[in-house]
């Protein structure tokens, strides 16, 4: 690589603290401050939506802003992966999507010696912003893998609720992977994801790209999919480009060329992304809280989709039909906001230059 960790490493020496607020922001202790979102806000309304639309299914607008019609679930079991968190309500999905993660399973199993996948969050039954814990997944072309495998035997839905996330990265070390943890498996994971031609991109922890670039002896041709990115420590964010004849979904620029081992990844590991907001000058005003997104935020037509008429039911829009629903009933339980790794801060250390929401 061309420019130098350590060299970075001993800039930060001196930041004691930032190792903690490294491991903190990644281990996502941080997205309890959340405040409930109001009733009528884009958040309270996609949030509240049980079902999905019926028709066609249709990405509206940007993978940060937007929202879908015609979702389709993730069986909450299949042969090769379990869903979790069932009572959040979020493994509805682009048809596109659901059938990837269903294949990526398979092969998983069959290519990169896994027993099986948990699937997280993928997105809410009219995708939309969420009630709490991510700023993209509202087009149903993102969803959430755990770093763990799945068990050998099937989780009740409240074993799902309580399993923790297991961080990849040493509590007490700067953006370290913890080489306890983390196994050539998970590695050949993160590159399976990465060579499906419909993936765009994968989101990881800046500690697990660096790990990627710095071990990765296989074909490096998909190592740039893999972006840094705050959290996902736990888990990795699959997202998937735009369907083709998707009219309404809008793509994001394509990752640059390269491997990412560059200084995109270096900054990361500078103080910079980590560094606590600069005081207000003294006699300034306070900076206005930024404003809630109401629905006339997202592209026109999600007012119509959160107005659009329900499948019959949970079951009759399952991938694989009614038969691949799963009796399993989510728990009661509300989802929180304490166990994602991937909400930005709402207060603490928040970045002063951070990168565009992904
Ligand atoms: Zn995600």
């Amino acid at each position: 690589m061309a420019f130098g960790f350590a060299q970075a490493f001993r800039t930060l020496g001196k930041l004691a603290l930032a190792g903690a607020i490294g491991a903190g922001l990644a281990a996502g202790d941080v997205g309890a401050e959340q405040k409930t979102p109001s009733p009528g806000s884009a958040k309270a309304l996609f949030g509240g939506a049980g079902l999905p639309t019926r028709g066609p299914a249709q990405p509206i607008g940007f993978y940060a802003k937007g929202c879908m019609t015609g979702a389709v679930a993730l069986p909450t079991d299949g042969p090769t992966w379990q869903a979790m968190r069932l009572s959040r309500n979020r493994r509805w999905g682009n048809p596109a999507m659901i059938a990837l993660l269903e294949r990526f399973s398979q092969d998983a199993v069959k290519y990169a010696g896994w027993p099986g996948i948990l699937v997280g969050d993928i997105a809410q039954p009219r995708g939309g912003p969420m009630l709490n814990g991510h700023s993209s997944h509202q087009i149903g072309l993102d969803a959430d893998i755990w770093f763990s495998p799945m068990p050998a035997r099937r989780m009740t839905a409240q074993e799902r609720e309580d399993l923790p996330f297991t961080s990849m990265l040493q509590k007490d070390k700067f953006l370290t992977v913890n080489p306890k943890v983390w196994t050539e498996s998970r590695a050949r994971l993160l590159m399976l994801a990465a060579s499906y031609p419909e993936v765009e991109r994968i989101f990881v922890n800046p500690a697990i790209k660096k790990k990627m670039c710095d071990t990765w002896a296989g074909d490096r041709t998909n190592l740039g999919k893999l972006r840094p990115i705050y959290g996902h420590d736990s888990h990795f964010h699959i997202r998937i480009k735009c369907p083709p004849g998707a009219a309404g979904c809008t793509p994001q620029a394509p990752v640059p060329a390269g491997d990412g081992c560059d200084k995109s990844l270096a900054y990361w590991f500078t103080p910079a992304p980590w560094a606590p907001p600069k005081p207000p000058k003294p006699g300034a005003k306070p900076p206005k809280p930024p404003r809630e997104m109401m629905v006339t935020d997202l592209p026109n037509a999600c007012a119509a989709v959160l107005n659009a008429a329900s499948v019959a039911s949970m079951q009759a829009a399952t991938y694989g039909g009614p038969s691949a629903a799963s009796a399993l009933a989510a728990a009661p339980a509300a989802a929180s906001a304490d166990d994602t790794d991937e909400a930005l801060p709402d207060v603490g250390p928040v970045p002063n230059d951070k990168p565009a929401i992904q």
